[in-house]
């Protein structure tokens, strides 16, 4: 999938609707559209990359925001001191649906593990 088909840019560009819970120059963080626990954000990189396979070096910065932004709206929420789980599904076996990466915020319930 190219980046002019990509649901998440779309998103993004305001060219489907979501719930915009954060947003900065790097970043953008909304919610799930189909929650796997009471609360469920999505936390996306504002650039097209498919996966963590396409990140490097250069982008230590960039996925440094990712996870203080799933910080941010932890603190934020209120879910930090009870908890919450982070997650980046990756490829077929990693359980990736939508291929722009994103880091999964979870929180709400008391979680299992391991996953499925
Ligand atoms: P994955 O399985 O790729 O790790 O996760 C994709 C996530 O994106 C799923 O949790 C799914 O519910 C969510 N999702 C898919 N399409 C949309 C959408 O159009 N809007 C929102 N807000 N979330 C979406
Ligand atoms: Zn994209």
């Amino acid at each position: 999938m190219n980046q002019e088909d990509c649901i998440f840019c779309k998103i993004i560009k305001g060219e489907i609707p979501s719930n915009k819970i954060y947003e900065n120059d790097l970043v953008y963080a909304f919610t799930d559209i189909n929650p796997a626990a009471p609360q469920h954000f999505l936390v996306i990189p504002k650039v097209h990359k498919a996966s963590l396979n396409e990140f490097d070096d250069n982008d230590r910065e960039l996925l440094g925001e990712i996870l203080l932004t799933a910080k941010k709206i932890a603190s934020e929420k209120g879910f930090d001191q009870d908890g919450y789980r982070t997650i980046i599904n990756t490829g077929k076996d990693g359980g990736q649906t939508v291929h722009h990466l994103h880091l999964h915020v979870l929180a709400g319930r008391a979680l299992t593990w391991p996953p499925g």
